[in-house]
């Protein structure tokens, strides 16, 4: 079997039109631009390339982007002013906090500083409680661009067997809850887990969120399964891949997110979408 790639760099564009309609609508109809505030300590430079590229996404779909780049020497008693004072200014929408923080801050206090309508990335409490009670408001990112892979390309979910791979709160926990809002009957694996392969080995969808290059392999997957790989690994050599093994997999799947090109596209688009839904929750426009 040859499996179908789920092309999340397609889904991605796709889906930033839809985004750059409904923004242009909301402006019509609110005489107002959504907008979205990222705060981030200087000197990480993985913050300052996902920086960029969230401000070029911004720019496409006309949505507000603010620079909140505090000096590498802040404090936390800064970091929670700044946040503090961006949730109750009105002309900001989303905050972003670029995560994780340097050592030495407390990031479960900085988030506390958001207010969850403005929580764009889904990790407020508040935000994680109404997911976990199936009221899903502010999803985090990857875990929602998975699900839109899954459901714009017509992936059976309910009643389907799933093992999602990883416990993280920002990608296999969330995703595990994604799926049972569905309908799944799921599985949660990790480190821990007996018999990693046959706890997979059951699934029809795969989800692998470990960050281990190449854990899942052919010999593990059911023939016939989904595999959703939320993996991105840089290895030694500078090749980006993901946690599945991805030349014995597609061998067996039905269907397979590349590495990169699957989940990756699709995970910023959603963060550009809960922007304009923060906004909606503001009470601007029509509510979402
Ligand atoms: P974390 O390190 O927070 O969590 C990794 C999880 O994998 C943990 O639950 C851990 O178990 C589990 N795990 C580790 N090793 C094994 C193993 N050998 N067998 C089974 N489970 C294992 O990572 P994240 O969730 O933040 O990220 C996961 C991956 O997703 C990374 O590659 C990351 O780069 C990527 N990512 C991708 C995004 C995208 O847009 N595509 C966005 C964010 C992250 P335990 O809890 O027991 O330690």
């Amino acid at each position: 079997m040859t499996a179908l790639i789920l092309d999340g760099r397609a889904l991605a564009k796709t889906l930033r039109e839809e985004l750059r309609a409904d923004v242009q609508a909301f402006v019509q109809t609110t005489g107002v631009a959504p907008s979205l505030a990222v705060v981030k300590i200087a000197g990480d430079l993985a913050s300052e390339r996902y920086a960029r590229t969230i401000r070029k996404g911004c720019e496409e779909v006309g949505i507000v982007f603010q620079d909140h780049t505090l000096p590498h020497d802040t404090t936390q008693a800064v970091l929670e002013e700044t946040l503090n004072a961006l949730s109750f200014d009105r002309a900001v929408h989303g905050i972003l906090l670029h995560l994780p923080l340097p050592p030495g801050f407390d990031a479960n206090r900085a988030i506390a500083q958001i207010d969850p309508h403005k929580d764009v990335d889904g990790v407020h409490p508040y935000n994680v409680g109404l997911l976990a009670l199936g009221q899903p408001r502010m999803i985090p990112n990857t875990p929602a661009g998975g699900m839109e892979l899954l459901l714009r390309n017509n992936i059976p979910i309910k009643g389907q067997r799933a093992t999602v791979v990883g416990r993280s709160v920002v990608v296999g926990k969330p995703m595990a809850l994604l799926l049972l809002q569905e309908h799944a009957t799921v599985t949660i694996a990790h480190s821990r887990t007996r018999d990693l392969a046959s706890v997979v080995r059951e699934a029809d969808i795969v989800v692998a969120a470990t960050g281990k290059p190449g854990l899942i392999t052919g010999d593990m997957v059911k023939p016939g399964a989904v595999v959703v790989d939320f993996g991105v690994n840089v290895l030694d050599d500078g090749r980006v891949v993901g946690d599945v093994d991805f030349a014995s997999v597609a061998e067996v799947a039905s269907a397979i997110t590349p590495v990169p090109g699957g989940t990756g596209p699709v995970t910023n688009v959603m963060l550009l979408r809960n922007v304009l839904q923060a906004a909606r929750l503001q009470g601007l426009g029509v509510r979402g």
